[in-house]
């Protein structure tokens, strides 16, 4: 039987973190959680868990230092934001600060479990696949550790971000459809939008396009998605 995955709860509000630790454990796996960052951050390295979701508003730490602590240590855990602010000025720096994925508060917790399995089952997926490299212009993505090298330089791309590039990748020269990238990487249960891959497709612009306003390599097909040459 394959080991239980383990995923950390960093969440204050006593409820969310209670229906989330049923909901998991329901699902076969094993949960942890703790009210405060600097308490998620020590149970982190004590139990090593394969999935963290964090609330950004915590009593001791706001969740984006909460995530650069554990990004210094856990370089391929993904990390899903959990959050009532949905100004996408705080997604997009989470983001940035290494988080993979984010769901808004109100979120049902259908929604929340879709997500979490299909990251589980892309983590699998990426771990049987043969070529851990995607060439994307000079740059080079490892799909192993979400990370790439561009033009001589390490940079961080998120599970998310690699997963669509592998996608990408699988059909290298052909547009894939927005809806085609949420159905493979998030799931056919979650409801993610399209717009959020669109902010995906602008992250991995960025951190490996010359010029992330005129990308040669990860394309838009107007009226149908992207693609990479
Ligand atoms: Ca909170």
């Amino acid at each position: 039987m394959a080991e239980k995955k383990k995923i950390l709860v960093i969440e204050d509000e006593k409820d969310i973190a209670l229906g989330l630790r049923d909901a998991f454990e329901f699902e076969g796996w094993e949960v942890a959680t703790a009210g405060r960052g600097g308490e998620g951050i020590e149970l982190a390295k004590k139990m090593s868990p394969d999935l963290f979701i964090l609330d950004l508003m915590l009593p001791d730490m706001n969740g984006f230092q909460v995530c650069t602590a554990v990004r210094e240590r856990f370089k391929v855990t993904p990390i899903l934001i959990l959050s009532a602010r949905s100004l996408e000025s705080d997604i997009i720096r989470g983001l940035e600060t290494g988080a993979d994925d984010y769901v808004t508060k109100p979120f049902s917790i259908g929604e929340l479990l879709a997500r979490v399995r299909a990251i589980f089952r892309r983590a699998e997926m990426a771990g049987r696949r043969k070529t851990m490299t995607v060439a994307v212009g000079d740059a080079e993505v490892n799909l192993e550790t979400n990370t790439a090298t561009v033009r001589g330089r390490d940079v961080e791309l998120g599970f998310y971000a690699t997963q669509i590039l592998q996608l990408l990748d699988e059909r290298r020269g052909e547009p894939v459809t927005r809806d085609e990238i949420l159905d493979a990487v998030w799931g056919l249960d979650a409801n993610p939008t399209n717009r959020t891959v669109d902010n995906f497709i602008m992250k991995l612009r960025r951190k490996l396009e010359v010029d992330h306003a005129n990308p040669r390599h990860i394309l838009t097909v107007y009226g149908q998605g992207y693609k990479l040459v």
